[in-house]
């Protein structure tokens, strides 16, 4: 059995409403509900769910980029939020997080082998000597090559920098990464690259992964577990295989649904969700779904239905099942 890597425990991250100069609001968005997940050393994770469901804030949230309201998040048995700064600056080589946007997340006038060597130097992890010989081994790793270290990163494709991206953070050494969205801003043709070296890291690296993406399609050959996000609340967890092949929460059957099948003489029966997701500063009584679900009862619109176990290692939150 797999050793815990990281324990969220009941997490809640609640944002205030700013209410004008007059006073403060007591209401607030409620971004990420009382979730609770395990990522086993060495597993990927995916956490998917339409843009609005909290799955950036608890990404954030876990690498202590955001405070929480409440919970917890163990790292290696460790409080993530209660180390001090400098406890904590010892963990961050060890946690790091990779953004959507690869164009963003370098700095222009920064030659990649000081954008990649600047943090190592920073952590003690090279010295002035030997850092261009450790940036030069990572952008191998990373599949791009030694000259590259001398460009800018204007002179680089998209997918390109992603990888720069990726290997800015394989530099420090990590044993685990949120990787948020990292392959929705570039072309169809270059995420399967992209994916493929994210599988080749955690192959020869023993990485974890925190895989966070708004289509199943793109975790479904990284990861070994999928959660199913929905309004800040996990609404199904299961095993790759089991969740693609018997999914149970509506929500889910329906981000399924909407995968193309490659054989265009196989049709999928698409379920159209109706309306848009609903404001987490206001979530619907009951079950968050029901406004969009098309078997809710009036049940659904009372009782917020419990995640319950389905058989081992599949979790399910709706009355139906
Ligand atoms: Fe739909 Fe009701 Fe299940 Fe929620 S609890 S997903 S509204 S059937």
């Amino acid at each position: 059995m797999s050793k815990a890597l990281l324990e969220v425990k009941n997490l809640k991250k609640y944002f205030p409403i700013a209410k004008g100069v007059l006073g403060k609001s007591k209401e607030s968005v409620k971004a990420v509900d009382d979730v609770s997940f395990v990522i086993n050393k060495g597993e990927a994770f995916g956490l998917v769910g339409e843009s609005g469901s909290g799955k950036t804030t608890i990404g954030k949230t876990i690498l202590r980029m955001n405070d929480k309201t409440a919970g917890k998040v163990l790292f290696n048995g460790e409080d993530v939020h209660k180390l001090s700064k400098k406890e904590l600056q010892k963990l961050r080589p060890k946690m790091q997080y990779i953004f959507q946007d690869p164009y963003s997340s370098l700095d222009p006038r920064m030659r990649i082998g000081d954008a990649i060597g600047e943090p190592l130097l920073q952590h003690g992890l090279a010295t002035p000597e030997n850092v261009r010989e450790k940036v030069e081994e990572v952008l191998v790793l990373c599949g791009l090559a030694p000259y590259h270290i001398d460009r800018f990163p204007h002179e680089f494709s998209g997918g390109q920098r992603q990888r720069i991206v990726i290997a800015r953070a394989m530099a420090l050494e990590p044993d685990f990464i949120v990787a948020d969205e990292p392959v929705s801003a570039l072309d169809v043709s270059i995420q399967a690259q992209i994916i493929n070296l994210f599988s080749d890291l955690k192959e020869k690296r023993g990485l974890s992964y925190l895989f966070i993406s708004h289509d199943l399609s793109v975790v479904e050959h990284l990861c070994n577990r999928i959660a199913i996000m929905y309004l800040g609340t996990i609404v199904e967890l299961a095993d790759r295989d089991e969740l693609f092949n018997n999914p149970l929460h509506p929500y889910t059957k329906a981000l399924l649904s909407a995968i193309p099948i490659p054989d265009p003489t196989l049709k999928r029966n698409r379920i159209i969700l109706k309306g848009d997701i609903p404001s987490p500063a206001n979530p619907p009584s009951g079950c968050r779904f029901h406004t969009r679900c098309p078997y809710a009862t009036e049940k659904c619109t009372i009782e917020v239905p419990q995640f319950k176990k389905v058989i081992e290692g599949h979790e399910v939150a709706c009355h139906l099942v």
